[in-house]
């Protein structure tokens, strides 16, 4: 891949049109799914054209994009819109995981079908102290996407994808999560014969504003009704034949709320090697999502001298609960450091932003209730022990 990109860099590019499959897989390659953005208008004078690829290479689907909107970029957010040339692989046949598994609290989760990547529901730590739900804390430009380091969307918008959908017809993919299965718009038939189309919904509940940590600030709640989807915001609908599949939503997830299938480790360990490079090769990036051991929180809570249940709860290490980790926001609700919480845990790879401080700040106050979920009523929860 390094030479590939070379390639690309070096031939300035315009918008590729897709590189259709050779059909050797045994699932069809959705490569029809995506955008032909080589005639699109582009992000805007100025910027590189936008560029996408689609194949799919064994049993992976191949995305390869700059990471430039098709559409005219309409700044938001301080960060520049730059091209993030990289793959994004995704298994082709996606199977059921036996577990959800979290999103990356930062970074990307999948891929538009415009070659932009999706991110989870919350930003980073802006505005401070941060990790709320960007869309409440408008944030995000008419698509739902902004910048960070890249362009990247937070919730989907099917307009922006050039499809004009008749109120008959159900919503085409949007998008693909890592773990391959595709998302599709909010709307969709209600059964198989397509009686009618119904509007799929997220069955989160917001709890409190979302302002800061928006994790803590929704709870799922399971509810009855063919249009409520799971937890990580998908279904094995009629809608799809009984497969596996996401919906964007109009609330909060929007896109996924977590992984349903396994994700492609290759889609992340790429991303890490592109962010590092661009970033002079200091550190690692956010993104990762390591849970501590049983043993870590244990160690942490008697360095820390911090109750192990508190601990605990703070790190949201509840049973059957899919929500990534947050150490600044633990070390928050613990009103310690969280400089001092990470060197207790011994982890690394969620580096708090520079003069992130964990200390009290009075924010959690007034802002919602207290951390709810398993409180001191446990003696000792066994964290992670639920977790494979
Ligand atoms: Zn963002
Ligand atoms: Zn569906």
């Amino acid at each position: 891949m390094p030479a590939r990109s070379l390639v690309f860099a070096a031939v300035g590019l315009v918008g590729l049109s897709l590189a259709l499959p050779a059909a050797e897989a045994s699932n069809p390659c959705p490569s029809d799914a995506f955008m032909d953005v080589s005639n699109s208008p582009g992000a805007g004078d100025g910027y590189p054209r936008p560029r996408l690829e689609v194949q799919c290479d064994g049993d992976e689907l191949v995305v390869s994009s700059n990471a430039i909107p098709h559409y005219e970029f309409v700044q938001i957010t301080p960060n520049p819109l730059v091209e993030l040339n990289r793959d994004y692989r995704m298994p082709l046949d996606p199977k059921l995981a036996e577990q959800p598994s979290p999103l990356p609290l930062l970074g990307p989760s999948g891929v538009a079908i415009n070659g932009i990547p999706l991110f989870g529901p919350n930003e980073g730590p802006v505005p401070p102290p941060g990790f709320g739900d960007p869309v409440y804390n408008a944030i995000m430009d008419s698509c739902m996407g902004h910048t960070a380091r890249q362009y990247h969307y937070h919730a989907l918008i099917e307009t922006c994808f050039d499809i004009a959908r008749e109120a008959n017809e159900p919503s085409p993919i949007l998008a693909f999560g890592w773990d391959g299965f595709p998302v599709y718009g909010p709307f969709g038939c209600r059964d198989e014969d397509c009686s009618e189309i119904i509007e799929y919904r997220s069955s989160w509940e917001q709890l409190r504003a979302p302002r800061i940590d928006a994790w803590d600030a929704y709870r799922f709640v399971p509810k009855d009704g063919i249009e409520y989807l799971d937890r990580c915001n998908g279904h094995s609908g009629d809608d799809q034949g009984g497969a596996y599949h996401y919906h964007a939503t109009a609330t909060w997830p929007y896109i996924m709320g977590c992984f349903s299938g396994t994700p492609s480790a290759d889609a992340g360990r790429a991303s890490d090697r592109q962010l590092s490079r661009r970033d002079g090769g200091r550190g690692r990036p956010p993104g990762d999502d390591p849970r501590p051991t049983v043993e870590q929180v244990s160690r942490a809570a008697e360095a820390l001298a911090i109750d192990e249940a508190k601990l605990a709860e703070a790190l949201r290490l509840t049973g059957g609960r899919v929500a990534p980790m947050n150490y600044v926001a633990a070390a928050r609700a613990l009103g310690i450091d969280a400089r001092d919480l990470y060197e207790a845990l011994g982890v690394t790879a969620q580096l708090p932003p520079p003069g992130a401080r964990g200390g009290p700040g009075g924010r959690r106050r007034g802002v919602g209730p207290p951390l709810r979920g398993i409180g001191p009523r446990r003696a000792r929860p066994p964290p992670g022990r639920q977790r494979p």
